[in-house]
């Protein structure tokens, strides 16, 4: 207990300096920078034109956009960076963050701290979603970069994840991210502010909440199976699996080979040559003269009805020439004739 007490105020101390570091001015001198690029490329434009050499103004043109982008986005960062620092009301101390720790300690079963990581993992209750169950979080705050965009993440500890969606384990969680969208600000704000206690809370409840509009995959769809041909989500019960390798299909896009009566998908099943009816390609042989795709009942030992058809007609023709019924009396008559 002595020693949970030790860690909890070493974490809070260390919490506290790195929420610190964001209060030190910004720096201006890279916004100098960008302005004396954006003048640079400005003048070239105008030389260019003066003078027109039309490749050398286009050149200047597209530099000077770039240049101007630079500084668009630094003059955002700086303006988020002061409407941050200009809204944090409370000045978060290390005895404050300490109380939120241990207020934390009295609101969730499990709140640990990892000291070599710099992570306070706080443990949620189970999460059941419009009768989807998806298990009990782990919200890990990494305090090294508490004053950086999102520095927590929230793993699923028993994961149902939907059969359509890789690496999502939450309607609002991807990748162990959280999708923290009308949350955001209120999140920032408790950050930095050092209210652990309200920081882990609006998670928990962001996590208990099912909003449809912002979903990584939708609740309906959640215990679905995606069809692999046409991406449709189907029942897990109405879908179906190939005979062969297993691909799972809705009914529209499996095909029933007729002769062995199993389902088949678009790469296991193919037609027969001859009638035409699907087949699998464990039923179809292929003709043992011509090569081509057969289904059981159109090849007759081997061979198919074209390739024996064929055989019989070559037959015809070749019988007749032996015996050779128009020779045959000027054969019989010459053979008649030493007689
Ligand atoms: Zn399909
Ligand atoms: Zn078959
Ligand atoms: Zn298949
Ligand atoms: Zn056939
Ligand atoms: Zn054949």
């Amino acid at each position: 207990m002595k020693n949970e007490i030790k860690q909890d105020y070493r974490a809070a101390v260390e919490m506290m300096q790195s929420l610190q570091h964001m209060r030190d001015a910004t720096s201006m001198s890279h916004f100098d920078d960008s302005i004396v690029q954006c003048k640079r490329w400005q003048r070239r434009l105008e030389m260019a034109t003066q003078h027109n050499w039309p490749t050398a103004a286009r050149d200047a043109r597209d530099r000077l956009h770039g240049a101007l982008d630079i500084l668009r986005m630094r003059t955002t960062h700086s303006i988020d960076n002061l409407k941050r620092q200009s809204r944090s009301h409370i000045e978060p101390t290390a005895t404050l963050i300490f109380q939120e720790i241990q207020a934390l300690r009295g609101e969730f079963d499990s709140v640990t701290i990892d000291g070599s990581n710099q992570r306070l993992t706080v443990t949620t209750t189970s999460i059941v979603l419009d009768g989807v169950l998806l298990g009990s979080f782990e919200i890990r705050l990494n305090w090294k970069y508490i004053k950086e965009s999102s520095p927590f993440d929230v793993i699923a500890l028993e994961p149902n994840e939907p059969a359509s969606g890789e690496g999502v384990t939450h309607p609002h969680v991807q990748s162990d991210s959280l999708c923290e969208g009308e949350g955001s600000d209120a999140i920032r704000r408790a950050l930095d502010e050092g209210r652990l206690y309200d920081f882990f809370c609006i998670v928990d409840q962001i996590l208990r909440t099912y909003n449809s509009g912002s979903a990584y995959v939708q609740l309906d769809d959640w215990n679905g199976v995606n069809c692999r041909s046409c991406g449709d989500t189907v029942d897990s019960d109405q879908a179906l699996a190939c005979s062969n390798c297993e691909t799972e299909l809705c009914m529209e896009c499996s095909t029933c080979c007729d002769s062995c009566c199993e389902r088949y998908c678009e790469e296991c099943a193919s037609s027969c040559e001859s009638c035409g009816d699907d087949a699998c390609k464990m039923c179809l042989k292929s003709c043992d003269d011509c090569g081509e795709s057969f289904c059981p009942s159109c090849l007759s030992e081997g061979t198919c009805d074209d390739c024996l058809n064929n055989e019989n007609a070559e037959n015809a023709k070749d019988e007749p020439e032996q015996p050779c019924p128009a020779v045959q009396p000027v054969c019989v008559g010459k053979a008649s004739v030493p007689a």
